[in-house]
């Protein structure tokens, strides 16, 4: 063996002996440990409307008993959720909205007084102040939105009225054309991205500190809200379309245009969004390869998690909240760094939520 082999031979063994693989129990210990120290937030649920009217899935008491609830986060190391309030969408008469916007402020106020009976447990948070504060005090995170922008009706004003409440973020459509804008899988463009109302909600989300959330709408509605929003934009619940063409997943341009924002590609969990496979080999490592792909493309300043649990999310691996960690563990077995991972699961979605506070602060000085 020449000098130059040696020396070669010898880079070889340093850095294979660099290298250490951990155990299943290794790296369950290290997301054990992880989970403590870190925030992480799931940015969609739909579990408020099932705790408010429990009927199906429910325990011997009639509590719903499904995907989410402040034991399981805590069990599965989840500090916070997204408990949005869901809308499906239905007639745009004026009557129709006002009952519309009527029931969104009474399962808010339903959800709060549940919260309110179960302080020892949870808090609302208000602010990204509250964020940690509240994970500080070993209590679960609840965080307000609104999944479909159909409960604003026709009036202005009720973005500030919902935020006042405590909304932080508004999908601004479900699944079909609203007066805010097209949705993804509607057969119809009716306003071709932003409607003149849509884009007026968009600046006033803005003024208001409330979250775009594009998740749900048309690509069209996607780019104008790029566009119209001064705040990160994200998208609360959605997967990749090179991996799975779907119309809610988001193509390459979409996810670069949500990045340019600032914003948040958070990758969901049904297997509806992440796979054409069968039920059974669709698992948390077919999620990591989204979340991966997201990475890979913009950054790991950029993705994070929403579930969708009571509303369609959970896989093998990842059947509800308990499973959480189940994420952090495939990440690590693929090499995330600790550091990574914090970024991932929380401090991700605390600098959008701080820079759309300081915006809607300079709003307010203007
Ligand atoms: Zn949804």
């Amino acid at each position: 063996m020449n000098k130059f082999k040696l020396i070669g031979a010898a880079i070889v063994v340093i850095v294979a002996a660099s290298f250490t693989v951990q155990s299943d129990k290794e790296l369950a210990e290290h997301a054990d440990r992880l989970h403590k120290v870190i925030f992480s937030v799931d940015t969609h649920t739909d579990t408020a409307i099932h705790i408010n009217h429990p009927k199906g899935k429910v325990d011997a008491d009639g509590n719903w008993d499904g995907q989410v609830s402040f034991s399981k986060m805590k069990e599965g190391g989840l500090d916070a959720c997204f408990f949005a309030i869901f809308l499906s969408q239905g007639p745009r008469d004026v009557e129709t909205l006002k009952k519309e916007t009527q029931y969104a402020i009474d399962e808010i106020n339903l959800f709060k007084e549940y919260v309110n009976n179960h302080s020892d447990e949870a808090e609302v948070a208000y602010c990204a102040d509250d964020l940690y504060k509240i994970k500080n005090k070993g209590k679960s995170v609840v965080i307000f939105a609104i999944e479909n922008g159909y409960a604003l009706g026709k009036d202005i004003k009720n973005v500030e009225m919902f935020a006042k409440m405590g909304v932080k973020a508004i999908t601004l459509s479900h699944n079909y054309n609203n007066d805010i804008c097209d949705a993804s899988r509607d057969s119809v463009a009716e306003w071709h991205g932003l409607s003149p109302f849509g884009y007026e909600v968009v600046g006033e989300m803005n003024r208001c500190g409330v979250i775009v959330d594009v998740s749900h709408t048309s690509t069209e509605t996607l780019f104008d809200c790029v566009k119209a929003s001064a705040a990160p934009v994200i998208a609360t619940h959605s997967c990749v379309w090179n991996i799975k063409d779907h119309p809610r997943n988001l193509k390459d341009d979409e996810i670069k245009a949500i990045a340019s924002t600032g914003g948040l590609i958070q990758v969901t969990t049904g297997r509806w969004a992440l796979s054409w496979l069968p039920n059974e080999q669709v698992n948390v490592s077919t999620m990591c390869d989204h979340i991966e792909y997201v990475r890979n493309l913009v950054g790991v300043e950029h993705v994070g998690v929403g579930t969708d649990f009571d509303g369609g999310g959970g896989m093998n691996g990842l059947e509800d909240a308990t499973k959480m960690k189940n994420i952090t563990i495939e990440l690590l077995r693929r090499g995330w760094s600790d550091e990574d991972l914090k970024l991932f699961w929380g401090d991700n979605f605390i600098r959008v939520l701080r820079q759309v506070e300081k915006i809607a602060k300079e709003a307010a000085a203007n």
